[in-house]
This record gives C-alpha cells, sequence and structure tokens, in this order.
C-alpha cells in the first residue's frame, strides 16, 4: 500500500477580538492541515502550525513529492526523513500515517495503542485571559462564568502579562466569583523570575482549589525550577513547547516538575509525543498534554490519555485533564466533538472514529495574503 495523493489545507482564522497571554496577542489563529491518500483508498489527516506560506511551500516542493509513493505503514521511516526538514511537519506525516495504519487493520487508534482504558477523558476550560481592553479582567470573569455554565469545572487562566497587582485583583475575582465550584489553574507562560513567581504564595496560603501553578518561569532555570517546587505550595507543570522526550530529561531528572505537559503537535511524531507520557510514568509524575493550535492534535491527546492507566487512585484520572481551548477559534471546532460536564467521550469506528466538516474548513481556507503585521 503506497502513498498516492495529498492534500494541503491551510486555514486562517483572523480574530474579531485580539486575546493572548503573557506573550503578547493573538490577531489571528491558524492551521496546517494534510491528508494523505494511500493507493487502496484509504486516507489520513495530519495538522501542524507554523507559517502558512512556509509550510506551503514545503508540502508543496518537498515533503509532498517525496511521500507519493512511499510505503504507507513505514510510519516511523517516514516522519524521521520528514522530521530532519521541519519538525512540526513530521508531526502533521505522522498523524496521518497512524491514521492510515489504523484503518488498514481495521482498528481505532486506540485500539492499535492498546486500547482504551475510559470512555470519557476529562478536559479544563483553556483561556487566553488579556485583551487590549481596559475592562479585561471584568471580560474575563464573565467568559469563565459562561464556561461553567457549559459544564466545566477545571480553568486555566493567565497570569505574568500584567503587573502583578493587577493579575493578582484578577484572580482574587475569581476566586470570589467562583471558588467554591473550580478547581483553577494558573499560567505564567515562563514570564516571572523566581523571586516574582514567590510573591504569590501568600495568595496560594488561602486557595484550596489550585490544579497547578504552570510555567512561572524560564525553563533554562532548571535550579530556580527546583526550588520553587520546594517551596510554592502547589504542584509545578510545564513542557509545552519541548521538542521531544529527551528535552524534558534534565527537568526529570533534576525534579523540577510535578505535571509534564508534552504538546503531539511540538514533538515530532505521536509516538515520540506516547513515549514521553510513558517516561513521565517513570518519573512518578501526572500527565496533562498542552494542546492549543489544532483539533486534530487535541483528539490525539484525548487518545492517549484514554490509553493511559490513572495516575492515582486518590485523585484518578481527575488530576490529569486535557486542555481545551475555549477561545474564539472556528478552526479546531472543524471536529466534530465536543465536551460534555468537562468530559469527552471517546468517538469509535476505524481510524479517528470520525472526520474533519469539509464544509467549515473551506470558509477558512487562506487566500494567501498577508496575515503576521
Ligand atoms: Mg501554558
Amino acid at each position: 500500500m503506497q502513498l498516492s495523493r495529498i492534500e494541503t489545507w491551510p486555514l486562517l482564522f483572523r480574530l474579531p477580538e485580539p486575546y493572548g497571554d503573557a506573550n503578547g496577542m493573538k490577531r489571528y489563529r491558524s492551521i496546517f492541515l494534510i491528508r494523505l491518500i494511500t493507493d487502496d483508498g484509504l486516507d489520513g489527516w495530519g495538522e501542524c502550525a507554523d507559517d502558512l506560506a512556509v509550510l506551503s511551500a514545503l508540502f508543496r516542493d518537498r515533503i509532498g513529492p517525496w511521500l507519493i509513493g512511499q510505503p504507507a505503514l513505514e510510519r516511523s521511516r517516514l516522519t524521521e526523513r520528514v522530521a530532519a526538514w521541519h519538525r512540526k511537519a513530521a508531526a502533521a506525516v505522522s498523524m496521518a500515517l497512524t491514521e492510515i495504519t489504523a484503518k488498514a487493520a481495521g482498528l481505532h487508534v486506540c485500539e492499535l495503542w492498546g486500547g482504551r482504558r475510559r470512555q470519557r477523558v476529562p478536559v479544563y476550560a483553556s483561556f487566553q485571559s488579556y485583551s487590549p481592553r481596559a475592562d479585561w479582567a471584568e471580560a474575563s470573569v464573565a467568559r469563565i462564568g459562561r464556561a461553567l455554565d457549559a459544564g466545566f469545572a477545571a480553568i486555566k487562566v493567565k497570569i505574568g502579562g500584567k503587573p502583578f497587582a493587577e493579575d493578582r485583583r484578577h484572580v482574587v475575582r475569581i476566586q470570589e466569583a467562583y471558588g467554591d465550584r473550580i478547581r483553577l489553574i494558573l499560567d505564567g507562560n515562563q514570564s516571572y523570575d523566581a523571586a516574582c513567581a514567590r510573591k504569590w504564595c501568600a495568595s496560594f496560603r488561602h486557595w484550596d482549589n489550585l490544579m497547578w501553578l504552570e510555567e512561572p518561569i524560564p525553563f533554562k532555570r532548571a535550579g530556580d525550577w527546583r526550588l520553587l517546587r520546594q517551596t510554592m505550595g502547589v504542584p509545578l507543570a510545564g513542557g509545552e513547547n519541548m521538542a521531544g522526550t529527551a528535552d524534558f530529561l534534565p527537568l526529570l531528572s533534576a525534579g523540577a516538575l510535578d505535571i509534564v505537559q508534552p504538546d503531539p503537535g511540538h514533538h515530532p511524531d505521536l509516538d515520540a509525543f506516547r513515549e514521553t507520557i510513558s517516561v513521565a510514568r517513570q518519573f512518578g509524575l501526572r500527565v496533562s498534554p498542552h494542546v492549543y493550535d489544532g483539533g486534530l492534535s487535541r483528539l490525539y491527546a484525548l487518545f492517549a490519555m484514554g490509553c493511559l492507566g490513572p495516575w492515582s487512585k486518590m485523585e484518578g484520572e481527575r488530576g490529569e485533564p486535557v486542555e481545551w481551548d475555549v477561545m474564539d477559534n472556528p478552526l479546531a471546532a472543524i471536529w466534530p466533538i465536543r465536551p460534555e460536564n468537562g468530559q469527552v467521550r471517546l468517538p469509535e469506528g476505524p481510524g479517528l472514529g470520525l472526520a474533519p466538516d469539509l464544509d467549515a474548513m473551506r470558509n477558512y481556507v487562506w487566500d494567501g495574503s498577508r496575515y503576521d503585521d
């Protein structure tokens, strides 16, 4: 069975109102989807996030022509070769070939991966808290209320993008409004130094609903991470930008993390992503995959967690939710799967058990114009 055709789908959505985190405002969302098709008529989807012009040229001129004619079931060799050109493009190829392999076997991806240990996987509502508006905090509190109405009970908000006192006022308002019915995650996107991160300790002593503090400081300071883990009084989580299992090892060896957050789109292939999850377990750590750019990566994160045994008999799967982006982003919504009461029911059937909404995708095909100024 050989690969005979490739479709590429560069998708763009310009945000009517910017939103962001400590790293700045986002004015658009984009995702690059590929569809690999075999001479037997099986197909598989992949996705990656990077500049759409770069990815379009890369798949048109190099990766696409090279893949045509290759054996579809030699996933490891093919993704390794593509990763030498572009790591995230390789992740997309890996996703598509994984789906084709599952379909060729007549299995769902979860069965290919050893079988599902649960039918539902918990998710948390992930917010980009900041906007250019002066009343960004009020808008954030209102948005969280709507997510709670929709059934979410675990919430992630951003810190580190405003002066400490302003960020603290925002979180205090969330706690006052909803603290008795949410579990809360704070994400600093590596924007503090250790001294500023420790300013949160006084507040943390009064809050017993914190799930974790995410990436308060830059990862290059592993010693500071270890110090914070010992002094902050809440679990520390991170690793969303790590490019593979080896990148996690210095942090894990230093005892710097409580919760490991690999992203399936940042690892060079899905097998490496699952390897990171396994290694985290070897270190006795929780896993909560990071997924932001696309709905297909999120689907694969849900599958991986659905196949993983629980971290703890006490807290069980509630302690390891998958990220669910609740901001305005129709590009993730092309995958017809939604959470109910903070959980996602895994689809059944060969491959992914579902297919993207092609009609919806056509509305967002990038027209080649500049979008990142
Ligand atoms: Mg984060």
